[in-house]
Parts: C-alpha cells; structure tokens; sequence
C-alpha cells in the first residue's frame, strides 16, 4: 500500500502499509502527534485507498470511489469533529469546506469549548457502523481531536471499538492522547506522527497553488511553522512581511555605543510582547543570521543565493563582510539558547539585553577586525 500524498511521514504510513499488506489492518486506530502533521488527512486516505474501485497498491484517484472519497463525499467514510454544542448547520459546512480546501481544519471557535458529544457518536458511529455499506467495501469512521470527546461519548464508543463490525475500521486523531479515557487508548493500535521538517512543509506550500505562496513566503512560513503544516498553510501572508521588516529594523539597530537603545528595545520586547511572540521573534533573528551566513559563503559566480530577507539583501551583505564563520555560528548559538530560555521562562528582559548585546559587540568586534583584513 502507497498513500503517495503523505509527506513525511514515513512511519506511520509504513506500520498502516505492513499490516495492510500482512492482511492485518486493525479496525481501531489512535493516530497521535501534534495538530497540522496529516493525521486526518492520512485517515482519509487510508479509507480512501480501502474504498478504491481500481485494487491497486495505491489508491487510483479517479474512481467514483475515489472522487467521492476526496470530496469527504463519500457515503462509507465519515469525518467527525469537535463542534460548540450550539454550531449552526451552515457553519458546520463551512468547516468542511475549509478542510477540502486545503486538508487542514481551522476550527477556531472563539471562546466556546468544541466537543464531540455522545449524540454525535451514537448517530455518527454507533448506528451507521451496524448498517450495511452503501458503495464499500469498508466503513471508515474518523474522530478528528477525539480527546474532545465528553465522557459518555467516549464510553457510548467503547462498545463499537471492542467488537467492531466487519470491514469496519475507526480512526481516532489526537494531539493530546493522554487526555483520552485509558479505556479508549487500550483498545487501538497506535500510530505516532511526527512534527514536519522544514523542507517537507516548504514542499507542501509550494506543491499546491491554492495555498498562495511563492518560494520565499514558503519559506519563511515553514521555518516558522515549529513542524506543523496546518499552521503553514494559515499563515498571515502580510503580516509575515512586515515581521521581517521589524526584526531587520532590530537587528540592525543595535550598538554597542548606544546602550540605552538597546535596553530600551530589550524592555519593549520583554513587556509588549507574549512568550510565542518572543520565540517566534527569536526564530525571526535566527534566520538573519542564517541569510547572513549564507551571503558570506556564495560568490557571484553562482547562483543567486535563497535568502529570506531579500529586501534588506543591503544590510544583510554588510553583516556577512563583517562577520567570520565562527562569529555568525556563535550569535546564531546564542539566540537559539535565548529561544530554549523563553520556552523555559526565563527573565524575558535578561534574555533579550543579552541577546541583542551578543549582536552588538559580534559587529562592533567585526568593525573593528574587517579595517586590518583579519579574518581567522
Ligand atoms: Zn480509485
């Protein structure tokens, strides 16, 4: 078996190929991992495979089967999800519309809490699991975020989970699976989901015109994305723009003779800005200095260098004259460091008054080298 839409993730689909092709599916699975790796869409895409009229060792895509699999059309494969307990039914169909438009869900419902309710089960799973397919051969039930289950939904579940009907297979998606009643976790096989390297999201923005992105917001998207394609795929284009112009506005700003500035903007930093806000920042710096390292090690004979920041190419080239390998590889340590202290909650203040005072002395150092040509 092949689901060739996956990416990155190698193990899971490799445990769902071997126990296929061993004729060993099991009829409960718990996929886990964190939000926006594809656990829901490979759930679909296991069914989908399952359903497909072709018989191949993938899934053939063309298919009636298979077309209605992909438009969550499908009468024998069913998605259910976490709703406020009061969601209109036209909201609830533009959640699905959201979700075939890219694969990845953005249920952001404010403050009311989504749940899936006992009701939703019963008639979702329960009911339809002991009816014939329609078109088959399999019934797949999907539970995207199933630790949103109230309690006696999870208990109404039990049952069907212990003695699931033939050519049945239940799908539960979670990124909290110890939040899931033991009962639950006991009685599926569980397939782990891994964070997305950088790369592969880049791949995945880029592989599909629909997400609006060219190769430089891609990029800057998947650096950000701490793993997660879902929160790739929503990033706020604009707002990503003017980030970068404010960290190059940073970076650039600071100096070792102006020390008032730069606690100044430390403080800034440390007061105005939430915890993710300032590691996202930090991931911002980080990846200045990795244009900036880039920069000092492409000549122009070659192509012209991928850099993130091209519209401050400028003072990113003055940063790479200045700078030595070591040096940059030093700052780029140290602000890595700055991001684990924040994630740890350290003094934001003290983190920040280190950090830029790091750059600052890294360039007024460089300053000083670059006029005698030393360069070790
Ligand atoms: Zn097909």
């Amino acid at each position: 078996m092949r689901l060739s839409r996956i990416k990155g993730q190698e193990r899971a689909v490799g445990l769902l190929a071997s126990a296929s092709e061993a004729g060993r599916l099991s009829h409960a699975y718990l996929f886990h991992g964190p939000d926006g790796v594809g656990k829901e869409t490979t759930a679909v895409e296991l069914a989908k495979y399952l359903n497909c009229e072709a018989g191949g060792d993938a899934s053939c895509g063309k298919c009636r089967a298979c077309r209605m699999a992909d438009g969550l059309s499908h009468p024998d494969i069913h998605m259910i999800f976490p709703v406020p307990r009061d969601l209109k039914a036209e909201a609830r169909a533009e959640i699905i519309a959201g979700y075939l438009r890219d694969g990845y869900r953005d249920e952001d419902f404010g403050r009311k809490t989504a749940i899936i309710s006992v009701e939703m089960v019963l008639s979702g799973v329960v009911v339809r699991a002991n009816q014939r397919p329609y078109v088959g051969p399999w019934k797949a039930f999907i539970l995207a975020d199933a630790d949103r289950m109230t309690t006696e939904a999870a208990n109404t579940l039990l049952k069907t989970l212990e003695e699931p009907p033939d050519m049945t297979v239940i799908i539960l998606t979670t990124s909290r699976p110890s939040a899931l009643p033991a009962t639950v976790v006991s009685r599926c096989q569980k397939v782990p989901f891994s964070r997305l390297a950088p790369a592969t999201i880049e791949g995945i923005l880029l592989s599909d015109p629909r997400f609006g992105f060219d190769s430089k917001g891609a990029k800057a998207a998947a650096a950000l994305a701490r793993g997660s394609a879902g929160r790739a795929v929503r990033t706020d284009k604009e707002g990503l723009a003017a980030e970068l112009d404010r960290v190059a506005a940073i970076v650039q700003g600071t100096r070792v003779r102006d020390v008032k500035t730069l606690v100044d903007e430390a403080n800034t930093l440390a007061f105005r800005l939430g915890r993710h806000e300032q590691q996202k920042l930090l991931d911002l710096m980080l990846l200045w200095f990795r244009d900036v390292l880039v920069l000092s090690q492409s000549d122009e004979s070659t192509d012209p260098p991928d850099i993130l920041y091209a519209r401050h190419r400028k003072a990113l080239e003055s940063h790479a004259r200045g700078m030595d390998f070591a040096t940059i590889g030093r700052l780029i340590e140290k602000i890595d460091e700055a991001r684990t202290a924040i994630e740890r909650y350290s003094n934001p203040t003290i983190v920040f008054t280190s950090v830029l005072l790091d750059m600052a002395v890294a360039r007024k150092r460089a300053g000083a080298t670059r006029g005698v040509g030393y360069a070790a």
